[in-house]
């Protein structure tokens, strides 16, 4: 068997936005993923392949594999043959042992190329409005491990000759060691005045930066109680955080926000929720299949001349009829001589990816208002509805009282989850989630099901839910889930908004670090 490669990929540091186009591209063709602690784990989304991690990031569950064993483990997937992507936090080689790795599949004649990706001294001070070397403040920066102990006689750092360094300081790995690197520092002859700064969680929704004078730095970070991963920021470019803190200033920072949709269709959510400083948690409720049995379907695609109406009511339905036409040999032009109606713009707009148009979308994005404005043009006319295999039945009755001839044709299956990923169930009983979106009456029925006993206390308090509309509302309300604010415009959009203004400075729960 060809022997495989190895990448050594970097993930950049928090914000998945800050992977390279080249670490796409290989996270795209792997087959293996070996990922460390530091790596967001949405980047995982953009590979099939099986993901490995060596870390644990919070907590004690999970072994962490050590050097020895991660050398050993990517040799062996790539004498499998595998393409294996070795995907390290920020760039792989600056305090990331990429090169030890190098070395291993070197030595062992594995090919391997590597990918560089942003450090977190680059892209985490830029998020914080700090420029490590603005021409004002440094001509140079210096990237310091904090790991070594600096009171240790043999340590590998000469304090004396960094507190002389012409430029800015930027320590990784320091935080736990902090009181005794700024110590150093000044007994080393370092101004105890300097300006100096930890941003924790650098690019995440909780980033953090406290600033402070090298002396006192330590008090305040232990005040502020910031977590790791944190960098140490020590030179006059500090200053400029408050002014150019354009990350911090989002208005959702540090809310947590579960998107209960599919997990294969959150794409738009997850980058909404992060756009605005939030951090999106995975925990769909519903899943989408496809048909197990295809024949209706495909019998009834064979005379859709016969229809003057094909309806969808979600993105789901356009997919699955445009991608069983495709696959049973036919195309768009099966749709040549019907009319085609959407419910909402996200439906439109996936008619738009298969080059169709709507030739119906309502204003207002729901089964009633769909009806209402088909209620003229469908009286004597055979409307067929690409449905899912439950939700609402008002379409059908009021197209039927318009005079329409309706069929109903069940296109994809609509399945509940069994359960919420676990790290979702202990946040949950933690109150440790700020807003649940509930974007479906079935999605809110099923979430009152799986969400734990124990965590229904934190409902309509630390943990809010938001209804994409009255009807998905009513229906939350019904299963007994308290709705704290409902969208006005019916889209996943407008659960944002909904979220947005529920948070806007001067409302009680707007909690800003
Ligand atoms: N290879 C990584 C660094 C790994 S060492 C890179 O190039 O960024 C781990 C250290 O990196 C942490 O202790 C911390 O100092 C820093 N770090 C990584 N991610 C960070 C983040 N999101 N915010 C702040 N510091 C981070």
């Amino acid at each position: 068997m060809a022997e495989g490669k190895v990448y050594l990929v970097g993930a950049g540091p928090g914000d998945p936005g800050l992977l390279t186009l080249r670490g796409r591209e290989c996270l795209l063709q792997a087959d293996e993923v070996v990922y460390d602690g530091l790596v967001n784990p949405l980047l995982l989304r953009l590979t099939k392949a099986h993901a490995t991690r060596t870390s644990r990031v919070d907590g004690p569950t999970g072994r962490r594999l050590d050097q020895e064993e991660i050398n050993t483990l990517l040799i062996a997937l790539a004498r499998e043959g595998k393409c294996v992507v070795r995907l390290k936090g920020g760039d792989p080689y600056i305090f990331g042992r990429g090169a030890e790795e190098a070395e291993a599949l070197l030595k062992a004649g594995i090919e391997f190329e590597v990918v560089p990706g942003v450090t977190a001294a680059t892209a985490v001070t830029a998020y914080a409005g700090i420029s490590l070397t603005h021409r004002e403040d440094a001509s140079a920066v210096a990237y310091v491990t904090g790991h070594e102990d600096p009171t240790k006689p043999h340590s590998a750092l000469d304090y004396e000759t960094l507190a002389r360094f012409p430029g800015t300081l930027v320590f990784y790995m320091g935080l736990h060691r902090l009181p005794e690197i700024t110590a150093a520092l000044i007994s080393a002859g370092l101004s105890p005045s300097t300006p100096a700064a930890v941003i924790s969680r650098g690019a995440t929704s909780r980033q953090r930066t406290v600033t402070a004078s090298l002396e006192s730095l330590p008090e305040k970070v232990t005040a502020a109680r910031l977590r790791p991963p944190s960098l140490i920021v020590i030179g006059s470019c500090v200053m400029r955080h408050e002014r150019l803190a354009w990350f911090e200033a989002k208005p959702l920072l540090g809310q947590r926000i579960g998107i209960t949709r599919p997990d294969a269709q959150s794409e738009p959510q997850i980058a909404r929720a992060i756009e605005l400083g939030a951090e999106p948690v995975l925990m769909p409720t519903i899943r989408i299949e496809p048909m197990q049995d295809w024949t209706t379907v495909d019998k009834t695609l064979d005379r859709l001349t016969d229809y003057d109406w094909l309806v969808f009511t979600s993105v789901n339905g356009v997919r699955s009829v445009l991608d069983r036409l495709w696959q049973t040999g036919r195309d768009a032009r099966s749709l040549a001589t019907i009319k085609l109606a959407g419910i909402g713009p996200s439906t439109a707009e996936a008619l738009n990816e298969y080059q169709l148009r709507a030739d119906v979308v309502p204003d207002e994005y729901r089964a009633e208002a769909l009806a209402e404005v088909l209620r003229d043009q469908v009286a004597g006319k055979r409307v067929l509805w690409a449905r899912a295999s439950r939700g609402r039945n008002i379409l059908p009755r009021e197209l039927r009282s318009a005079g329409a001839v309706v069929d109903e044709l069940i296109v994809y299956r609509n399945e509940d989850v069994e359960s919420l990923p676990p790290s979702v169930v202990d946040a949950l009983r933690a109150g440790d989630m700020n807003w649940i979106g509930l974007s479906s009456p079935s999605i809110a029925r099923q979430l009152a099901q799986l969400i734990p006993a124990d965590a229904r206390s934190h409902l309509g308090k630390s943990t809010k839910l938001v209804a994409i509309s009255p009807v998905t509302q009513a229906a939350a309300e019904e299963a007994g889930l308290p709705v704290s604010t409902t969208a006005t415009s019916f889209t996943w959009d407008g659960i944002f908004e909904a979220i947005l203004a529920a948070e806007e400075p001067g409302s009680s729960t707007f909690h800003k670090h």
